[in-house]
């Protein structure tokens, strides 16, 4: 029979994997302290972009596109069974080209293996502004990946929570799990609220948060905050038709009208705080880039934390040590991207007790060096 899980966090993660697990017959309540995608998950900008975000083709390259193969099928899938649409848009993103040592790089990813697939170009000359005219006159190359995709990353957890309390996943906010339980070698479930809550399996999920946890029992989980703070303007009348990513900001248009201007990315703990310094700085990155975005107003500021561990990849499996006990944290940059990923590999090691070859380079282990 398949395994009863608690999961740990309510943000994309454990609402994704709550979903796949429900989906593989498990018996699953999400536990979240506060509401579902409040913290990172609501936070993000929704871009969906694993060449992008991958220095070489390695081995985060191959998890990132397999989750951007996936999200096709599972957005038609979360909106046929929601009737919730998470504006998901496939209008790729332009990388500017700012000097030749940008230029280098961007043509060396023409070539990557997966180019073909995801539609990618250099654009140069007049071509730039041909594809979207609102890049300031100064950019003169540019690589242009079709395949980059984006969603309104907000509305996508609503929808992944609503499709997995449809498929009978209990989803308990205002709920904070304060412990996990271990005994002889397993986990026999959490505490949480003053109560003993019991199951087969325990999905550590609580994103930025997740250390604590572990280290309550006195495991090593390196897991932090990344500060990101970002904003945004109104896109009413359209500027952008595509996602813009520059050095250090991105924009992101939603159909909803707002335009996403992100992110800073700042080591300060657990400060909630958005700073006119910050601010200042992404709006001026994002004016030399598009220099009509200086003239709309802002709409919202906001900030987030993303989940970061030491080599900035996501921590994925089975805890060494302890039967039933799973994490899935880390995902950094790019939580929104790899959750359909994360929920299909995670769920599958949950039922069938085996990590899927996929995770073997984002497995806890690399990180503990004797088991609890
Ligand atoms: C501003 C910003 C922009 C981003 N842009 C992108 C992007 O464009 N594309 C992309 O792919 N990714 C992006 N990311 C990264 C992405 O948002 C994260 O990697 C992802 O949301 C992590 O999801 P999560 O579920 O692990 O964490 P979270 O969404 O943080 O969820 C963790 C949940 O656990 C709960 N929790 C914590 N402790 C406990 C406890 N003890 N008991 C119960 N519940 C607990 C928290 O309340 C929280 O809701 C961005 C992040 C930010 C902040």
């Amino acid at each position: 029979m398949p395994p009863s899980v608690l999961i740990v966090g309510g943000g994309i993660i454990g609402c994704a994997t709550g979903y796949e697990l429900a989906k593989g017959g498990c018996r699953v309540t999400v536990l979240e302290r506060d509401t579902p995608g409040g913290e990172a998950s609501g936070a993000a900008a929704g871009l969906l972009a694993p060449l992008g975000e991958s220095r070489d083709p390695g081995a985060f390259q191959a998890l990132a596109v397999e989750s951007w193969r996936l999200y096709p099928e599972v957005v038609a899938e979360l909106e046929a069974g929601t009737g919730m649409n998470v504006e998901y848009m496939t209008a790729g993103t332009l990388y500017p080209v700012l000097d030749a040592g940008e230029l280098a790089v961007a043509r060396e990813r023409t070539t990557w293996a997966v180019a073909r697939e995801f539609g990618v170009e250099l654009l140069e000359g007049a071509r730039v502004l041909e594809r979207e005219p609102a890049l300031a006159g100064s950019i003169t190359a540019a690589l242009f990946v079709h395949g980059d995709h984006w969603v309104n990353n907000e509305r996508l957890v609503a929808a992944y929570a609503q499709a997995a309390a449809e498929r009978g996943v209990v989803i308990r906010s205002g709920v904070e799990v304060s412990e996990i339980l271990i005994d002889g070698g397993r986990t026999r479930g959490v505490m949480a609220g003053g109560r003993r809550l019991e199951a087969d399996c325990v999905l550590l999920a609580a994103g930025a948060w997740s250390r604590e946890l572990m280290t309550a029992r006195g495991s090593g989980l390196p897991v932090g905050p990344v500060r990101v703070q970002i904003l945004s303007v109104p896109n009413s009348p359209p500027l952008l038709t595509h996602a813009v990513h520059g050095r250090s900001v991105y924009l992101v248009p939603r159909p909803s009208g707002e335009l996403l201007v992100g992110a800073t990315v700042e080591h300060v703990g657990f400060v909630r705080e958005v700073t006119d310094e910050a601010l200042e700085h992404l709006i001026d990155e994002a004016v030399s880039l598009v220099p009509g975005i200086g003239e709309r107003p802002l709409l919202r500021s906001w900030c987030g934390f993303r989940p970061w561990a030491p080599d900035s990849l996501p921590i994925l499996g089975p805890w060494p040590g302890v039967d039933g006990l799973f994490v899935a944290t880390a995902h950094y940059r790019n939580g929104i991207l790899l959750a359909p990923i994360t929920a299909h590999l995670l769920s599958a090691c949950v039922i069938t007790g085996r990590a899927p070859a996929l995770l073997g380079p984002f497995l806890p282990d690399r990180f503990i060096s004797s088991t609890p």
